[in-house]
């Protein structure tokens, strides 16, 4: 399975827990800050595996995972702070 994340860097603090908690090292912070002042988080996208853990631990819910799962691309997405299960929809 790999995965892919987009982060809304504008609406990211900077905060660092995406970071900490993906177990694949896939999130850094950028030298680059927002608009905001905050240095927001960049992801690297090698070895993603789109497990969400990242999207889930976001206060800000900034963070889409885009999913490769049997052929099928997932978009799971954080934006009502729903459960991992009721985060994942197909998309066509
Ligand atoms: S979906 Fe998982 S592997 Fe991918 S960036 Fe987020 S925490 Fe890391
Ligand atoms: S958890 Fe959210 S707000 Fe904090 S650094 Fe990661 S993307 Fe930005």
């Amino acid at each position: 399975m790999t995965g892919k994340i987009i982060i809304n860097a504008e609406r990211c603090k900077g905060c660092g827990l995406c970071v900490r908690v993906c177990p694949k090292n896939n999130i850094i912070i950028s030298k680059k800050s927002n608009k905001a002042g905050y240095f927001p988080v960049e992801a690297t996208n090698t070895g993603c595996t789109g497990c969400c853990i990242c999207a889930l631990v976001c206060p800000d819910a900034v963070i889409e995972v885009l999913r490769d799962e049997t052929g099928k691309i997932r978009e799971i997405t954080n934006s009502k702070k729903k459960t991992k299960t009721e985060m994942i929809k197909e998309k066509r």
